[in-house]
């Protein structure tokens, strides 16, 4: 199999978009889907449309074990220890959110800390806030370092006795840089404090195991990783899942109801309120499969890994020869940390303008904030471009950015 098959296996990068060949690069915002995550949507929502654990009619019965195997799967793909640790949400800011209000209520009090690192999504910095202004608690900011790095000095120096969880992001989605996570873990263990990971774009660019990497919890959201949109996990270890209070009340998370009182469900079941989105939940099971199938094929994992590297060398060193242009987050000098996702501002250009004319070359692209405001501003800058790959992305893909790109800021210059 090449990457050409992969790309063959999703539908939408087959279409022409202003009679170009479409060439995908927002990953980071969402990924395309294959076509067997399509199929078993189809299927489930034309057949098996019955809500889950409830009835004891066949097609509940269809939907419910159709999510119950997704969440067999997560855990298997995570190397969790136990299934009633993976929680389905509909999405990675769900889950923090989730973590912050009941972690938050269970654990944070007035003088206390949350560790954030600089880079982070908003979705890993606004909970947190909620979290800190309920219990008088403050956040404390991690800094990268001008290439984009977690420097572990600094950041041992800032675990003191007040920081009661450290939450930082896998991999940055504005500087695509792969943080030591297992190391922070590791030291912040060592002064008992919990981490957690926003694993939004880890999960699909670093094999995740939860177990090796002894984190806390682990977020991420299903719609970057082949998944539908509205799907996402929390895995969080028991010992504090068990503590935590239910985020939301309603549906599936309750023992018993009474006026008096009411008991809560097992986990997971315990933060699974309201009737989720088991169809789309459910295909996480293909979509996983198809990460998975593109990592254990001996050949294939090898060709997208290498293809992965020679993206980030050809496009890394294109970009920092073009003159004007700022490349954020170059990672390690042999850019072992890095992974093919390039956000960049050019001087006197708006990175709107460039997306808006690379998208009628075909090319789409995102520019903006990122939703990471305070990194961008600790950049100096109000906006970036940015170019993010998945393994169905080739080395042609890559050059049609680079020309294109090249293209754009003749015709925006002159
Ligand atoms: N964290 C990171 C690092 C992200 O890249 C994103 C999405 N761009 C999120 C959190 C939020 O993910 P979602 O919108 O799917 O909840």
């Amino acid at each position: 199999m090449y990457i050409s098959d992969v790309k063959n296996m999703f539908p939408a990068l087959k279409r022409q978009v202003y009679g170009k060949r479409l060439v995908y690069l927002d990953n980071a915002a969402t990924s395309q889907k294959p076509e067997s995550v399509l199929a078993l949507y189809d299927e489930l929502s034309r057949k098996s449309n019955g809500n889950i654990h409830r009835a004891m009619h066949l097609l509940s019965n269809e939907a419910t074990t159709a999510y119950e195997a997704a969440r067999d799967r997560v855990a298997s793909f995570i190397n969790a220890p136990a299934r009633e640790e993976v929680i389905f949400t509909s999405g990675a800011t769900a889950a923090i959110n989730l973590v912050a209000s009941s972690f938050g209520r269970a654990f944070l009090k007035s003088g206390d800390k949350v560790m954030v690192t600089e880079a982070e999504h908003h979705s890993n910095i606004v909970p947190w806030q909620l979290a800190c202004k309920y219990a008088g608690a403050e956040l404390a900011v991690l800094p990268v370092s001008e290439r984009g790095e977690i420097d572990l000095g600094i950041y041992e120096e800032m675990l003191d006795e007040g920081v009661k969880i450290v939450a930082a992001a896998h991999i940055s989605n504005v500087l695509g840089v792969v943080n030591p996570v297992k190391e922070m873990v590791r030291m912040a263990h060592e002064r008992s404090i919990p981490v957690l990971i926003d694993g939004a774009q880890g999960i699909v660019h670093s094999k995740v195991d939860v177990r090796d990497l002894d984190c806390d919890f682990y977020v991420f959201s299903g719609h970057k990783i082949y998944a539908p949109t509205g799907t996402g996990i929390l895995y969080g270890k028991r010992k504090y899942l068990d503590i935590m209070p239910p985020y939301m009340g309603g549906g599936d998370m309750v023992g018993t109801v009474s006026f008096r009182g009411t008991t809560y469900a097992e986990l997971p079941l315990k933060f699974e309120a309201g009737t989720p989105n088991f169809t789309a939940q459910a295909c996480l099971l293909p979509a996983l499969d198809f990460a998975d199938m593109l990592r254990s094929d001996e050949e294939l994992g090898a060709m997208i890994s290498s293809v992965e590297k020679e993206i980030v060398e050809y496009v890394s060193e294109g970009l920092e020869q073009m003159e004007g242009v700022t490349l954020f987050g170059r990672g390690a000098e042999d850019r072992s940390n890095k992974i093919p996702l390039f956000s960049i501002s050019v001087d006197g250009v708006h990175p709107s303008d460039i997306a808006q004319i690379m998208d009628k070359m075909g090319i789409a692209l995102r520019s903006g904030m990122m939703c990471a405001e305070p990194l961008l501003t600790a950049l100096g800058v109000t906006s970036v471009l940015r170019a993010s790959f998945l393994p169905y992305n080739d080395m042609e893909d890559a050059r049609t950015f680079m020309t294109g790109l090249q293209k754009a800021l003749d015709m925006l210059k002159n």
